[in-house]
């Protein structure tokens, strides 16, 4: 395949305004990884239900877990494109347990620890993040409360020595591997409403903290995903995120690129799945010809790639925006909810037109198919991040 046909055909972004020479080295590294280190191996992870540490640490080493982070802590300092460039190749890979595990770790949890963690907590822990030694997980939802956030009952008590926290947190990613956990607990009223949210820094073996079980998941599989419990667990002062009451305003913030690098992660999904399903219909023959001379097939698949298209400009747009320091709350709901549906949409295509094979565990479309049904659920479900769209119209 020559070098246009390979661009083409990846939605590669040579010539795209948002993307700078530096972005583009980074997603070739990626893509070299993703090529060398995952795909071969990922399979067995996707058994054992979790990525193994060393390579977390090999990823941590390449830079990936530094992105956005300043040299200081051994990071690269790239912008928000830096981040999608990362989400949208991992989720190229087809296995986006993988995907998840590593960018829970740099984009949705690690942010709480850089963006509010006190010079102590950050001198104690961002090196060890950037380098893929302390692995982070955030734990926000709860078995009675998801979209929600407001209605977390986790309770933290202020006594002279420290906080004491009691509740449950639910479906935490990377919540049995985690170091260290981003924690919301209520620290005012359960029905104080949002002052009454504070985040905590927690590690692992704190007592009265534990993980009380690991969760069998549709997809995802090669990630780890929690129930965890504190019972009358007591962390010091100083393990607050910031400050109190904050917490849900951090999350909200938080928030904002976690769905842009989710929505990146489920455009490389879609693509991915585009691609092998092209290749696939140009060699499967049937009625005397390949599948793809089928115009209502092909015509199909180039709907799909026209808004895949769109889904992945959308994403390039409000990440540059956010670069440039712009509200972008409206964009990124809209690109959440969009690529949530859409990576769904298109798989239930892709998967369609594979006919038998495709509905076997043997075929990668089948994983990425379930893979691809907590899109439209995790970090915000399509229908609260449409409410946050009509807000804004
Ligand atoms: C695999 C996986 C990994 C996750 N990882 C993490 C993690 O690391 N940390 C963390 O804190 N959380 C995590 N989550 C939680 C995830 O963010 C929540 O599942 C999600 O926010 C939805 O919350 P819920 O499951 O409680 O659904 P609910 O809030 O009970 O909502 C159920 C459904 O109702 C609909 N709905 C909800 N609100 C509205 C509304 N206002 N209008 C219309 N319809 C609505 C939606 O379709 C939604 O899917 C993870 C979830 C999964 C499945």
């Amino acid at each position: 395949m020559d070098h246009l046909n390979q661009q083409q055909r990846h939605g590669s972004n040579a010539r795209s305004p948002f993307f700078t020479e530096e972005h583009e080295m980074l997603r070739d590294q990626v893509r070299r990884f993703v090529e060398e280190e995952v795909k071969p191996f990922a399979d067995a992870w996707e058994t054992q239900g979790f990525v193994p540490r060393e390579v977390l640490r090999r990823m941590g080493a390449l830079g990936f877990f530094g992105i956005r982070y300043p040299e200081a802590y051994g990071g690269a300092e790239m912008d928000t494109l830096g981040s999608v460039v990362f989400a949208e190749e991992l989720g190229r890979s087809t296995f986006s347990g993988v995907a998840i595990t590593a960018l829970v770790h740099t984009d949705m949890a690690s942010v709480h620890v850089f963006n509010a963690g006190s010079e102590a907590q950050k001198a104690r822990w961002m090196r060890k993040i950037v380098a893929g030694e302390a692995i982070c997980a955030v734990a926000v939802t709860e078995p009675d409360a998801g979209s929600d956030v407001k209605g977390i009952r986790t309770t933290a008590r202020r006594t002279s020595e420290g906080y004491v926290l009691n509740g449950a947190k639910m479906f935490i990613t990377n919540g049995v591997h985690a170091d260290i956990y981003c924690v919301a607990a209520k620290t005012g009223p359960l029905d104080g409403g949002s002052k009454a949210v504070t985040m905590f820094l927690i590690e692992k073996g704190t007592p009265g903290f534990r993980v009380s079980r690991a969760l069998d998941k549709h997809g995802w599989r090669s990630s780890d995903t929690a129930e965890l419990v504190f019972e009358d667990c007591l962390v010091p002062h100083d393990a607050v995120l910031g400050q109190e009451g904050k917490g849900f305003y951090a999350i909200m913030k938080n928030f904002q690129n976690e769905r842009t690098v989710i929505g990146a992660m489920a455009m490389g999904e879609a693509q991915a799945a585009l691609d092998l399903t092209v290749d696939y219909l140009k060699t499967r023959k049937a009625f005397g010809a390949p599948l793809w001379e089928k115009h209502a097939i092909r015509q199909r698949i180039a709907m799909r790639a026209a808004e895949v298209e769109a889904g992945r400009q959308l994403v390039y747009a409000a990440a540059w925006r956010d670069a440039q320091g712009h509200d972008v709350t409206r964009e990124v709901s809209m690109a959440k909810a969009y690529c949530g549906d859409l990576v769904n949409a298109v798989m239930y295509d892709c998967l369609q037109f594979h006919g038998g094979i495709g509905f076997m565990r043997e075929s990668t479309i089948e994983r990425m198919t379930r893979d691809a049904r907590v899109q439209s659920i995790g970090g915000g479900a399509s229908e609260v991040m449409l409410e946050e769209v009509a807000k804004r119209l």
